[in-house]
């Protein structure tokens, strides 16, 4: 399958390149060229399928013509070593739980699924040169990320991260791996760290001397994965109850994991409609609202991995339902909205959703997957039931957690591994030169 560019400039690229280049050359995002309608069939027999085999079913749609069908398997079923659970809150409003994996994040399967397929690209090619990851990361990409492609032969990941500002949670989570995990902590803040990895893709010398690339979130090799995580709900639900309107609420920043949901919902995925629940940062809710695409600097807010004033996946969402603009801006919107509502919610909001939610039902919510809960909470008519997605465990962001709900959640031992570990990391001024030196070195 051939990927195109959502700006329509840039020349068409085959799998390996998409994945390897990340954005492309025009600066836009790469879209499939074609999205398979799945047969009945196979919506029929989904709920008697595990989460692994599902994912191959879908998987296969996708990178079917590129990899082959052992790899695969292979690959999806090394990504999804985890379960994915759907879970009753109350009445009818259920979490889906993306966060058993690795580092207890959804972004876990979007990560593993890149670093395997890298890696298979790397085989097939017999290629024996070391290829180099280059990630900057205010805390939760870098986890992901790390743990996404430790062990990963033939592949070293440098993980870029601003001195003292990232929670300590977060930081043990990359810096403690070791092996073909090396965590750089520069002396700066996020952006520093940002420039650092886009100074070093565009040095010449330094790309003479070893082989950089992203492992960028707008990658089509971590987002289009995600996608399994709908279908799996559909089909967990189909055993709870069976549901001919199902509404999935997707916590959302940069909107991939929700443009992911749609994609399943073009393959035919029987979903009535979907929600978009935003923090406080509020341009797509707005966009929803007056048909008006207004991007603007991040706010912060206690669900701060959606923090995102300008989604680089919105253009994805616009260009599959505008058919790669061939449909006008209003018949855009129009297509959009029948489809995607939206809520936006302030902090104190979100602390009173997950206050609510914990005096009604025991739930323990964090404060990306209240949004969600709320938003169904606020918009499910009597006759719909809504899934909403749980992005991240609520022990990811313990401090807040505890102090919100006057309670001590309890570490799962996976995170608690990771915290025992010995802290390893490589001390870094902002300063392109030094990195540069650094690098060379390596
Ligand atoms: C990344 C992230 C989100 C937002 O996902 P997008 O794909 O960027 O919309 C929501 N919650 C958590 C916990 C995240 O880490």
């Amino acid at each position: 399958m051939n990927y195109y560019s959502t700006n329509g400039k840039a020349p068409i690229a085959d799998l390996h390149k998409a994945v390897v280049k990340g954005l492309a050359e025009d600066r836009g995002l790469y879209m499939p060229e074609e999205i398979k309608i799945l047969p009945k069939v196979f919506f029929d027999n989904i709920k008697d399928m595990k989460f692994q085999d599902i994912a191959y079913n879908v998987a296969s749609a996708f990178f079917g013509e590129d990899v082959d069908p052992d790899a695969l398997q292979d690959i999806v079923y090394d990504t999804l070593s985890f379960d994915c659970p759907v879970v009753k809150v109350k009445d009818n409003i259920y979490s889906l739980e993306l966060f058993h994996g690795p580092t207890l994040a959804f972004k876990d399967v979007g990560a593993r699924f890149m670093a395997r397929l890298l890696q298979y690209f790397i085989r097939q090619e017999g290629q024996h040169e070391q290829v180099n990851v280059l990630v900057a990361t205010s805390g939760d990409t870098g986890s992901a990320v790390a743990n996404g492609f430790l062990g990963v032969e033939g592949i070293h990941v440098y993980v870029l991260y601003p001195k003292g500002k990232v929670s300590p949670i977060q930081e043990c989570q990359f810096t403690t791996l070791g092996q073909n995990i090396t965590a750089v902590e520069v002396d700066g803040v996020f952006d520093d760290c940002q420039a650092l990895v886009k100074n070093a893709f565009m040095d010449e010398a330094l790309n003479k001397h070893m082989k950089l690339t992203s492992a960028n979130s707008i990658n089509v090799a971590r987002f289009l994965p995600q996608a399994f995580y709908y279908f799996n709900a559909y089909a967990r639900m189909q055993e709870i109850v069976n549901c001919k309107s199902l509404v999935m609420c997707v916590p959302s920043g940069n909107f991939g994991n929700i443009c992911a949901a749609l994609f399943g919902h073009a393959m035919g995925l029987p979903i009535k409609r979907f929600i978009a629940a935003n923090n406080a940062n509020d341009i797509v809710f707005k966009y929803l609202q007056t048909g008006k695409y207004e991007p603007k600097a991040s706010v912060q807010t206690l669900a701060n991995a959606m923090d995102v004033g300008d989604p680089s996946n919105f253009a994805r969402i616009i260009n599959l339902y505008s058919q790669n603009n061939k449909l006008t801006n209003e018949a855009t919107h129009h297509r959009i909205t029948n489809l995607i509502s939206g809520a936006t919610y302030i902090d104190e909001e979100i602390k009173e959703a997950m206050r609510q939610c914990y005096a009604d039902t025991g739930y323990i919510l964090d404060p990306h997957g209240a949004c969600g809960y709320q938003a169904l909470a606020d918009g499910l008519q009597e006759s719909e039931v809504g899934v909403f997605c749980e992005t991240a465990h609520p022990a990811k962001f313990k401090e807040k957690v505890d102090d919100i709900l006057g309670i001590d959640v309890e570490i799962p031992d996976r995170l608690a591994a990771f915290m025992k570990g010995k802290k390893q990391s490589i001390p870094m001024t902002k300063d392109f030169k030094d990195f540069k030196d650094y690098l060379m070195k390596q």
